[in-house]
């Protein structure tokens, strides 16, 4: 609401009244236009899923994919998460959104298995509302029963604020996920203020250090990857799988090489594409 859009422009430091109220009324007219196109996208169908490889970094293998939702609007044109993943939490429209993800996502699984491509995992982004809606884990049960995808191809991507909103109840969902088989990564790792002791009392299989970390690994100085070392290093010890997201250019991926990182994802091996693209790399084996 307007008092909602004040204070957050108050909360930018703008100061000149004029251009509050300017921003505020553009900002809350696009959330309106915004949210009731989102409306009928549902309906109508207009979302797909986009795929990303993640690629073992020692082998060049794919060993994964990341399902990232993408918006096919009739006068738009494709639309990105940033222009509407927020709204759609703030307005609730993130649970049904979320659960057609979990669906497309299932029966892409499915599908490529038909295809006889071997077994690759896919990862799917599951936003704050929609883990802690009550009836998430049963709805996902149902969905994996009903698309027949196996549990354990399913990776489910929380970021660390998520997951600390409420260790207790989070620790208590991740069991019962876990017992599913489903895989359980941190997103944008390092961006949140989280505990790493209580990270550490989770089921983690995977933790995706954030891309702002990687981006710091060119800048020349020696300490520029500490970060990310640091990270390589706990997730060894801890046992979990080290993705680097946003890996773009070859000396952020020959410093993940040489510091042992597990995986890496990024435009240096490809963009997101289409399920088709995706298929064929998938058979390939390795990024076209
Ligand atoms: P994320 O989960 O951290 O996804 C990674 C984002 O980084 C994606 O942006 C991806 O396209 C982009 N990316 C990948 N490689 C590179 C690179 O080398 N350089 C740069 N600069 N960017 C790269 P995208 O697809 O726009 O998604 C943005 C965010 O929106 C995601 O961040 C995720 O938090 C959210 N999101 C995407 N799909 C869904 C979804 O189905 N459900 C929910 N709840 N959130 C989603
Ligand atoms: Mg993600
Ligand atoms: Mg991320
Ligand atoms: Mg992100």
């Amino acid at each position: 609401n307007a008092d909602t859009a004040m204070y957050h422009a108050k909360e930018r430091g703008r100061n000149n009244y004029q251009f509050f109220r300017h921003d505020m009324n553009t900002r809350a007219v696009e959330r309106q236009l915004v949210e009731s196109n989102l409306r009928r996208a549902l309906e109508h169908g207009e979302f797909t899923l986009h795929y990303q490889p993640k690629v073992n970094l020692e082998s060049g293998r794919i060993t994964g994919v990341e399902a990232l939702l993408r918006w096919q609007h009739p006068d738009w044109g494709l639309v990105l998460p940033e222009r509407f993943i927020a709204i759609a939490e703030e307005c609730g429209l993130i649970v049904p959104i979320g659960n057609w993800v979990l669906r497309a996502a299932c029966m892409q699984a499915v599908r490529w298995r038909d295809a006889g491509i071997a077994a690759a995992s896919i990862a799917v982004n599951v936003s704050a509302l929609e883990f802690r809606h009550r009836d998430f884990f049963d709805r996902l049960l149902a969905i994996v029963t009903e698309t027949g995808a196996d549990p354990a191809c399913l990776q489910l991507e929380l970021t660390e604020s998520v997951l600390m909103r409420d260790v207790a109840t989070s620790a208590a969902l991740l069991a019962k996920l876990k017992a599913m088989g489903v895989q359980i990564a941190v997103d944008d790792f390092g961006t949140g203020y989280s505990s790493l002791s209580y990270l550490n009392q989770f089921p983690i299989d995977v933790l995706k250090i954030d891309q702002s970390f990687v981006k710091a690994i060119d800048g020349g100085m020696k300490s520029n990857g500490a970060i990310v070392g640091a990270v390589i290093s706990m997730g060894r010890n801890l046992h979990q799988q080290v993705i680097a997201e946003g890996v773009e250019d070859e000396a952020q991926f020959a410093f993940l090489k040489a510091h042992k990182c597990n995986e890496g994802q990024g435009y240096w091996f490809s963009r997101p594409v289409e399920a088709m693209q995706m298929q064929a790399m998938l058979r390939a084996g390795v990024c076209a």
